[in-house]
């Protein structure tokens, strides 16, 4: 179970330049701050919000994230100000936890020392790429090596780690992206989000792909890519808590092309319980049941019940009971 997370947007602030893929503002689209800055003020009243929301109790506690620009590109100044903010409610134990998302290159002995200081736990950092390449193309400056590096020195020091990761930027191929993420997987993130690359209205990828010089991952393709992306994280047990851009009425309007859907983390859940069914049938000569947990019928069933019609097309359900038992686990299949 995850805690009830406070967002707290801080778009852009903190980020050297503009990465060809970003716009914040359409990417997070609704928990923004009306469009005013995050003080000290601002945030203490944003948290009083959220905690005065009728709630269920929930046992993994509250959260407050900054999320949305480079946090330690901040001035000191700004960094303990918005932290700051936080400690009353942490002290009186209404916050549990803070999490911010920031830059490889901004990390390092001092800036992990105020994070410390002020109880942030979680980092999650802008990896998107391993691969020297993509990473200038896609005007990240930064290196392979800072986001190494980042990560070490943040699990050396206690914090839960998060690896953010992108599929389809200009200049990638399969072969670096699934380099990149064993590569990732060996540095051992606590767990990793996969964006699919999609080409917004007013980014620097808009000029690229209208001059024809990127050519946007199909819906497919990102898929394919995402579930081969996952099955390596999950070799290594670490989880994948997102797959897809957050969906919002905002950001479908934005998207001028590229492999965006509402339910993308869904349709990769969906393709890889079908290639795990696929491959249970076929490796017993005579099936008389398959068991797939109720929590994952749609999964199961895909889009149109797709996944089901292709089982059923290669003859694979022939004869063969489906059965949705509660107690299944999720993720898996039984065939008897
Ligand atoms: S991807 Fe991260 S570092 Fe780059 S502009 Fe967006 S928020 Fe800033």
């Amino acid at each position: 179970m995850t805690p009830l997370v406070i967002p707290i947007f801080i778009a852009h602030q903190g980020c050297p330049q503009r990465c060809i893929f970003c716009d914040q503002d359409t990417i997070t689209g609704n928990a923004r701050l009306d469009d005013e800055p995050a003080t000290f003020g601002k945030v203490k009243e944003i948290i009083e919000q959220w905690l005065k929301r009728p709630r269920r109790e929930n046992k993994n506690g509250v959260q407050v994230a900054f999320y949305g620009g480079s946090f330690t590109g901040l001035s000191r100044q700004r960094q303990t100000e918005l932290l700051g903010s936080v400690t009353s409610f942490i002290e009186d134990g209404e916050v549990d936890s803070i999490r911010i998302s920031t830059r490889p290159d901004y990390i390092d002995e001092a800036s992990v020392a105020l994070l410390k200081e002020y109880s942030v736990s979680i980092v999650e950092l802008g990896i998107q790429s391993l691969d020297a390449g993509v990473l200038e193309e896609s005007v990240r400056g930064h290196s392979v090596q800072h986001s190494e590096d980042a990560v070490r020195l943040l699990r050396e020091s206690g914090f839960k780690v998060g690896a953010q990761l992108m599929c389809g930027l200009p200049g990638d191929t399969t072969l670096k992206l699934m380099a990149t993420a064993k590569r990732v997987a060996a540095l051992r993130p606590d767990f990793v989000r996969i964006y699919p690359t999609v080409v917004i209205k007013g980014s620097g990828l808009e000029k690229m792909y209208r001059n024809g010089n990127y050519r946007p991952l199909s819906l497919p393709m990102a898929i394919a890519l995402s579930c081969r992306m996952k099955t390596i994280f999950d070799c290594y047990n670490i989880k994948v808590v997102r797959m897809g851009l957050q969906p919002s009425e905002e950001l479908a309007g934005k998207v001028v092309a590229g492999p965006y859907h509402p339910a993308f983390g869904e349709l990769v859940l969906s393709r890889m319980l079908y290639k795990k069914t696929r491959k249970a049938l076929r490796s017993k000569i005579q099936v008389k049941s398959l068991t797939v947990a109720a929590a994952d019928e749609s999964i199961f069933r895909g889009p149109d019940n797709v996944s089901r019609k292709k089982l059923a097309a290669l003859g694979l359900l022939d004869g063969v009971e489906l059965v949705f038992a509660k107690e299944q686990p999720r993720n898996s299949v039984l065939v008897c």
